[in-house]
C-alpha cells in the first residue's frame, strides 16, 4: 500500500496525568500494552492513522525539567500545532476542556493552531477528536 507520511509528535503533560494511557489507546487493540507502567524519563511509541505514521516522544514534563526546557526552547519559534486532552474526564470533579482552556490561557497562544478535547483515555472517548484534528493540521 501507500506508505504513510511520518510525522513527529511530543506528549507532554505532568506525571500521572495519562499521556501513557492516551498513546496505549492509539494503537491498534493487538498492539495494546495491559499493564501500563509509570514512564521514567522517556518513551518512544508509535500509532497510525489513516494517513499518517506518529511516532511519539512521551516525556515526562514536571520530573525533566532539564528535557522540556529545551523542547519548550526548540519549538517556541515553530508554528507546530498543539493538541490538549483535558483527561480524566470521568471524574466527579473534573473541570471542563472551555474552564481548562481559560486556566492555561490558552487564547493567549495565537502563533499556532491548538485545540483542546476532553478525553477519558480509560474508555477512548475523545482521543479520536483529537487524532483528527492533529491529523488535518499535518497534511
Ligand atoms: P502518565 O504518567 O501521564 O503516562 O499517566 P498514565 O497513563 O500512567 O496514567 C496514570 C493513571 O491514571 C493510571 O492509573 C491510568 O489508568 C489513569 N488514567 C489515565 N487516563 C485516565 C482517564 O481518562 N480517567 C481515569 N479515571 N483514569 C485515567
Amino acid at each position: 500500500g501507500l506508505k504513510k507520511k511520518e510525522v513527529h509528535v511530543l506528549c507532554l503533560g505532568l506525571d500521572n496525568s495519562g499521556k501513557t494511557t492516551i498513546i496505549n489507546k492509539l494503537k491498534p487493540s493487538n498492539a495494546q500494552t495491559q499493564d501500563i507502567v509509570p514512564t521514567i524519563g522517556f518513551s518512544i511509541e508509535k500509532f497510525k492513522t489513516s494517513s499518517l505514521s506518529f511516532t511519539v516522544l512521551i516525556c515526562q514534563a514536571k520530573a525533566d525539567t532539564e528535557t522540556s526546557g529545551n523542547i519548550t526552547t526548540n519549538i517556541k519559534h515553530r508554528r507546530l500545532p498543539i493538541l490538549f486532552f483535558a483527561n480524566k474526564m470521568d471524574l466527579r470533579d473534573a473541570i471542563s476542556s472551555v474552564k481548562v482552556s481559560q486556566l492555561l490561557s490558552l487564547e493567549n497562544i495565537k502563533d499556532k493552531p491548538w485545540h483542546i478535547c476532553a478525553s477519558d483515555a480509560l474508555k477512548g472517548e475523545g482521543l479520536q477528536e483529537g487524532v483528527d484534528w492533529l491529523q488535518d493540521q499535518m497534511q
